[in-house]
């Protein structure tokens, strides 16, 4: 008999096949990126080289990756990178796959920073619960050509050191020479206690707070699907038994590091707990506008809190 010989044009109509009966979610997706990622090659390039034969190694990376993903791994953590926005990032299982929802914290951050650029040119941004830095190294690469004039420092806190180490290998990759000059990423809870330098530096000093906090509740922990639920760090999903524990956490916090005069604060929001939120966001503040706005699915995403 002859022996088959893997091109790989065959090797991803034998992968297809192999994905969908193992009920394998995206099964095209997931062979295209596995086998560009082993053959170091765009998805683009996979099909100017269809009728290439891998070597051996390649072969053998090829099946370890395929039976992992047997195992539902999220294909991100299989290739190591995720696409946010304009950005190419690490990610690992220290980190949550950052969301295509996410992106539109970002668009209402830069929105509003260029608003703010009327009244000043330099602004502080708190950023709380960075993961792998999507949010806040979006904000810094995108900002120039959006507001060239105002320049921005930003602090991004992160309670997992894991995560701590992979927004730091972001951040290096991305901002080259600028990190940590715009940058400091502390692994602190929610903000640094009893530490007078950054009291001293940051005392009512924030014009923009943004994050996209843990917000599941424990009850909904088990309907959320395998790959998220076997395989991304829980301590950022789950928030506790009413989803808003993380979201209050943080406003307790606030008031003494916010700029009054300024600030605005982003959230991302669940759209089964953002009418709780909007609640406990309108008794901190009485005199704020409080917006709500929807995803790209029309559901409840993003809370704004502009604070006069
Ligand atoms: N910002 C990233 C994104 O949008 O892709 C990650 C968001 S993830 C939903 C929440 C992040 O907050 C996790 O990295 C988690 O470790 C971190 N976190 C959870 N509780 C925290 C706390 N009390 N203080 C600081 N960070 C926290
Ligand atoms: N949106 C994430 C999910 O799909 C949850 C992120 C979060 O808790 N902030 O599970």
């Amino acid at each position: 008999m002859q022996k088959q010989v893997w091109t790989i044009n065959k090797l991803i109509s034998w992968t297809i096949e192999f994905f969908k009966r193992k009920n394998i979610s995206n099964p095209r997706l997931s062979a295209e990126l596995l086998l560009s990622h082993i053959l170091n090659f765009t998805r683009m390039e996979l099909y100017l080289h269809y009728d290439l034969i891998p070597e051996d190694i390649q072969l053998k990376k090829y099946r370890e990756l395929i039976s992992k993903r047997l195992e539902n791994v999220p294909i991100q953590y299989l290739t190591k990178e995720a696409y946010f926005r304009k950005l190419k990032l690490f990610v690992d299982e220290r980190v949550l796959i950052p969301r295509p929802e996410t992106e539109l914290l970002v668009d209402e951050a830069l929105e509003k920073l260029k608003k703010l650029s009327l009244k000043k040119k330099e602004a502080k941004i708190l950023e709380i619960g960075t993961g792998s830095g999507a949010i806040s190294l979006s904000i810094i690469t995108e900002i120039q050509k959006i507001c060239p004039e105002i320049s921005l420092e930003v602090i991004a806190t992160e309670r997992s050191a894991g995560a701590v180490a992979v927004a730091e290998k972001n951040a290096r990759l991305i901002l080259k020479e600028e990190y940590p000059g715009i940058l400091k990423i502390i692994n602190c809870n929610i903000l640094p206690e009893n530490d007078s330098e950054f009291d001293n530096g940051y005392f009512a000093a924030f014009d923009m707070v943004i994050s996209n906090p843990p917000y599941i509740r424990e009850t909904d922990f088990e309907n959320l699907p395998e790959e998220i639920k076997e395989h991304e760090p829980r301590e950022a999903l789950i928030a506790g038994s009413t989803g808003t524990e993380v979201y209050s956490a943080i406003l307790d916090r606030m008031n003494d590091y916010i700029n009054k005069e300024t600030a605005f604060i982003i959230f991302e929001t669940d759209p089964v707990t953002f009418g709780d939120l909007k609640k406990i966001s309108e008794s901190r503040f009485e005199n704020a506008l409080i917006e709500i706005k929807n995803d790209y699915n029309n559901l409840e995403r993003v809370l704004l809190i502009s604070i006069y």
